[in-house]
């Protein structure tokens, strides 16, 4: 996986070191580095990556294995392959300098496996994602994955409905401290594939499988979720979209519509899951239902609610048992316990 870990404008004081922390990452990673000085004059910089063990070292004055560029002028670009696993520093050394300050502007990649523990957890967590889905809505099984894409970014492949959450999305949300985004963007692939699946219009329309997102938020009594996902559209250049969509044809709305749309729902969300509930409840098992009845009975359509009970389908069972028996939940809807 590629992850963007520092973008960042360092100010080093004259006569001293600035650093950034890089996070942790494993023995053998590699950190590419792209660095350059504001300064019109006096350019020069001293960039490195540091251990945290050489970051002390180097602050004490002493021989260090920190690794990267000395007093180079103009833009700095050199990689650097971990030693140690544990956190690094990305380190700007102006301690030789008497009077200028260095204003420097870096960014910072981290090349690297995913760690185990975090890869086998979102593993575990799409597992039971897809289990829940599987549970709750009547519909042909596809593939749920999370994988490195090279990008940031998540699919619904159109001719199967398989979903691919790509490593460095996931990752960037985590890092951002917007986890509840990343449920966002899964429940928007999730309202292509399923629209999909079940031939319906509008299942490849932006607009519709945000609104879906949302709704399914509520669904799970998750609402405020939308709010870190709102912040991650927030983040986004709406001008820059705006050339790219017209230059490449891009058929997703630019962020600042997509924020609109999500605050006018957020602000009146019975009336859309209203419409939803028409559409979805036909299409669910009797576990999702029940499901829904316990965790979300605010926004249940009680009379569509008793029809659809009485005729609504059983979860198949081989897609919750498709998934380890540890992580095996056959009471488990999308939405937690059925009683
Ligand atoms: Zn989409």
């Amino acid at each position: 996986m590629r992850l963007e870990v520092a973008n960042e404008y360092i100010e080093a004081k004259a006569g001293q070191i600035a650093y950034v922390d890089l996070g942790s990452s494993a023995s053998g990673s590699t950190y590419e580095v792209q660095a350059r000085a504001d300064n019109a004059v006096y350019n020069d910089i001293s960039v490195f990556i540091c251990s945290e063990r050489d970051l002390q070292m180097l602050l004490a004055g002493r021989s260090n294995q920190c690794r990267g560029t000395n007093k180079e002028k103009g833009l700095v670009q050199f990689s650097v392959k971990t030693q140690h696993d544990g956190r690094h520093y990305l380190v700007i050394n102006n301690s030789y300098s008497m009077m200028v300050e260095k204003k420097v502007n870096a960014n910072v990649t981290l090349v690297a496996h995913m760690p185990e523990e975090i890869r086998s957890k979102f593993e575990q967590n799409l597992l039971q994602a897809n289990a829940g889905i599987q549970r709750t809505f009547v519909v042909d099984d596809f593939d749920f994955r999370i994988e490195p894409c090279g990008m940031k970014n998540a699919f619904s492949k159109s001719a199967t409905g398989d979903i691919t959450m790509c490593s460095e999305l996931m990752f960037d949300l985590l890092k951002k401290k917007m986890p509840g985004a990343i449920e966002g963007v899964m429940y928007h692939e999730l309202g292509h594939t399923l629209l999909n699946l079940w031939g319906l219009p509008g299942w490849d329309n932006e607009e519709t499988a945000d609104e879906f997102a949302l709704v399914m938020l509520y669904w799970a009594g998750a609402q405020e979720k939308a709010i870190d996902w709102i912040r991650y559209y927030a983040e986004h250049d709406s001008k820059a979209e705006a050339v790219h969509a017209l230059k490449n044809g891009d058929r997703h709305p630019l962020s600042i519509q997509r924020i609109r749309n999500a605050q006018r729902i957020l602000e009146n969300p019975r009336e859309v899951i209203t419409r939803w509930n028409k559409l979805l409840y036909p299409h669910m098992t009797k576990e999702g239902l029940q499901g829904l009845l316990n965790t979300s009975p605010v926004y249940v359509d009680g009379a569509l609610m008793d029809r659809y009970l009485k005729s609504a389908p059983a979860a198949k069972n081989q897609a919750v048992l498709a998934s380890p028996p540890s992580q095996r939940s056959p009471q488990q809807s999308l939405w937690g316990p059925v009683n």
